[in-house]
């Protein structure tokens, strides 16, 4: 069975583009939860409609609509198992992910941190918008509150993955090649 993984770090950090690394390599599913909502966005269904606000502003959109961007997931991480880039990242959804997970027998293998400086972050989302040109990488103020919500949230977060001895700390500040196979250590293992 494919293994359930979860990828976080600081915005800009690198998650979406090690996700997909791995996803191609080990076959997972690449659940990415930022680009589901941003689809949801996009396409304006009733769940974009109500999370747009929150997003363009780089806050946290709450549990009911992450929940709802989930369902089915469970039949996808028996079938290949999943890489999730961006969830969970609070406490509270970590335990909603143990509760979709258990409800299937199944478990999260491992929690990937990668860690980068907030300068870096910032250098690299400049980098990103000359490439993607998304909303929420335009602004300072939107930038500084993508990186607080992360310094808020990381430390229970990080402390409770480290408690269940699921903790992965990468140095994310190298090359792409260098992380993934920093990463791909610990999934051969
Ligand atoms: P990302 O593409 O991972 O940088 O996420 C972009 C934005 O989507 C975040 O700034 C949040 O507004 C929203 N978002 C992504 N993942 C989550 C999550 N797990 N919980 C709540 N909001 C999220």
């Amino acid at each position: 069975m494919g293994k359930i993984i979860s990828i976080y770090g600081l915005p800009g950090t690198g998650k979406g583009t090690q996700a997909e690394l791995l996803a191609k390599k080990y076959g997972l599913y690449h659940f990415g939860m930022g680009n589901k909502l941003r689809a949801e966005i996009e396409a304006d269904t009733e769940l974009g409609k109500k999370i747009k606000i929150i997003v363009e502003n780089g806050l946290l959109v709450p549990d009911e609509a992450i929940r709802a961007v989930l369902q089915n997931i469970t039949k996808q991480a028996q079938e290949t198992g999943v890489i999730f880039d961006g969830f969970p990242r609070m406490l509270p959804q970590a335990k909603i992910l143990d509760e979709i997970l258990a409800e299937a027998n199944l478990e999260l293998d491992f929690f990937i941190l990668l860690k980068i400086s907030a300068a870096e972050a910032k250098k690299r989302i400049n980098k990103r918008l000359e490439k993607e040109n998304r909303g929420d990488d335009q602004d300072d103020t939107v930038i500084n509150n993508r990186i607080a919500v992360f310094h808020q949230e990381s430390v229970p977060l990080i402390a409770y993955y480290r408690a269940k001895g699921k903790l992965i700390e990468i140095d994310g500040e190298k090359n792409i090649a260098e992380v993934f196979a920093e990463i791909d250590k610990y999934l051969k293992a």
